[in-house]
């Protein structure tokens, strides 16, 4: 069929097996697909019920113009954030959240913490680029995460600009979400791992009918030559990271450091604050546990509480 009649059909199945494939990107309905075998493929999801989310996998009927999606896979995770009001889907089987500093722009700490207590509540692994090496006041920079290698985060440093390859075994064989404040050097970074992909953003738009690559949504880049198709997400414009979703146990647990102090205060219900007989306060005062990390705990959990409404 010509492409010109196959643009009149638009939406009509053609028939024959369902295609396997990787959630790209997404416009409203419309989804980029990459099938297995490296074709993209513009789709539409049917029914308002089914969540799509990048880095799903889905099954796909080719149709006319495009393809349909006709069954999510199961996933493992659906990394999100929320606000006040409503849950904001990333992506989903993430496995890892790479977070991205540079010496030469103020670091948001509260930031950097919330995106590891994300990584820590969706059971991803959390590691920390220290990016523009190549900067002065790259060893500073060094020093101010220390604390963070001290929780057991790996860094990583590199140059963006130069050379990535310290990067590539953290990618290997994982579904990475890659984030950081604007101007860190994120697409510095895809482009150097992905650059057949990154190149291919116009086909991507196409695929969704949006004209032009819009950047406020996530973005999947499959990374190449990776048996195990691991893939890193970009998701700009995340100024904010909302963590009120989560209850406050799992907040709890997201700090690797309390962990082991946990269940250990006088009050089973212990809100870590100035209860008698608190274990991580106790800690605090020995030394053990920094004194924002618990400040940052608290805060989360007040965040928490309010979303879920007096009584709740
Ligand atoms: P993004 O906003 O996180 O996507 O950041 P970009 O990738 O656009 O990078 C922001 C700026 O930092 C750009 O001017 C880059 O050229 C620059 N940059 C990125 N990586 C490096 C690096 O390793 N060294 C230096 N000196 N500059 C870099
Ligand atoms: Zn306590």
């Amino acid at each position: 069929m010509s492409r010109a009649a196959r643009r009149g059909h638009a939406h009509i199945a053609v028939g024959g097996p369902l295609l396997e494939g990787l959630v790209i990107a997404s416009h409203r309905r419309h989804f980029a697909v990459r099938l297995d075998d490296g074709e993209m493929l513009g789709c539409v999801l049917k029914g308002r019920s089914t969540a799509l989310a990048c880095g799903d996998r889905v099954r796909v009927a080719r149709m006319a113009g495009g393809g349909s999606i006709e069954a999510v896979l199961p996933r493992t995770t659906l990394f999100h954030r929320s606000d006040a009001f409503r849950e904001k889907l990333i992506a989903a089987n993430v496995t890892q959240v790479v977070g991205v500093v540079a010496p030469d722009l103020s670091i948001d700490e509260e930031l950097l913490a919330r995106w590891i207590v994300a990584a820590e509540a969706h059971d991803c692994r959390f590691v920390l680029v220290a990016n523009k090496a190549d900067l002065p006041g790259f060893d500073a920079l060094l020093g101010r995460l220390a604390p963070y290698a001290a929780l057991g985060y790996a860094v990583v440093p590199l140059s963006a600009k130069g050379d990535v390859s310290s990067l590539r075994p953290w990618l290997a064989g994982q579904r990475t979400v890659l984030i950081g404040q604007s101007g860190m050097g994120k697409s510095t970074i895809l482009n150097a791992i992905a650059p057949q992909f990154a190149a291919k953003t116009a086909e991507v738009s196409s695929a969704l009918g949006t004209g032009r690559h819009t950047t406020t949504h996530t973005t999947v880049y499959p990374l190449p030559d990776d048996p195990a198709g691991g893939w890193v997400a970009d998701s700009p414009g995340m100024k904010t990271f909302g963590l009120a979703h989560l209850a406050p146990e799992t907040l709890a647990h997201a700090f690797v450091e309390l962990r082991p102090l946990l269940g250990h205060c006088r009050f089973r219900d212990c809100r870590h604050d100035r209860e008698p007989g608190c274990a991580i306060n106790a800690a605090v005062a020995r030394g053990g546990v920094m004194p924002h990390r618990v400040e940052l705990l608290r805060a989360l959990v007040a965040e928490s509480s309010a979303a879920r409404g007096p009584g709740k």
